[in-house]
């Protein structure tokens, strides 16, 4: 539920019309990344994934992390301690609430941010053409689980 999935075909179309090339591992790297449904740094993600083909190098799943979020297949989010995390994100626009408690990523759409572009076009003359937010808390099942402890 809300995890974003990816299918091999059009992981591979995306990459293709960005330019990028597509491999099988890149595709594994993909795959690896939309099935975790969290947000994993690039490390980690390469630890599982040495599980599961010893021979992809550390600087594959590095690069091809960055060759996912150019192609706008996966995004870099900010995470403690200094190193970014990915997540896999799904074709059309959209905007992230990301847990920093258990990593948990949601993707809203852009109905949630038309009236803080309609008040910034109304007070200061801009038009937002183009915004890609991230929002960083507690999401609601980590909301649920403080409540609970609390009682
Ligand atoms: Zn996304
Ligand atoms: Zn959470």
């Amino acid at each position: 539920m809300g995890t974003p999935t990816l299918d091999a075909t059009s992981t591979a179309d995306r990459l293709t019309a960005a330019g990028e090339r597509v491999t099988r591992q890149r595709l594994l790297v993909a795959d690896a990344l939309a099935s975790h449904g969290r947000r994993i740094t690039a490390q980690e993600l390469y630890d599982r994934l040495r599980r599961i083909d010893p021979r992809i190098g550390r600087a594959t799943v590095f690069r091809t992390l960055e060759a996912l979020v150019g192609a706008g297949v996966a995004r870099r989010l900010e995470q403690d301690g200094h190193v970014y995390g990915y997540v896999a994100c799904r074709p059309g626009h959209h905007h992230h609430l990301a847990c920093d408690r258990c990593g948990r990523v949601e993707e809203i759409g852009e109905g949630y941010i038309t009236p803080v572009a309609d008040r910034v076009a109304a007070d200061l003359g801009f038009e937002i053409d183009d915004a890609r937010l991230d929002f960083y808390g507690l999401c609601a099942q980590c909301r649920a689980a403080e409540e609970r402890a609390r009682r």
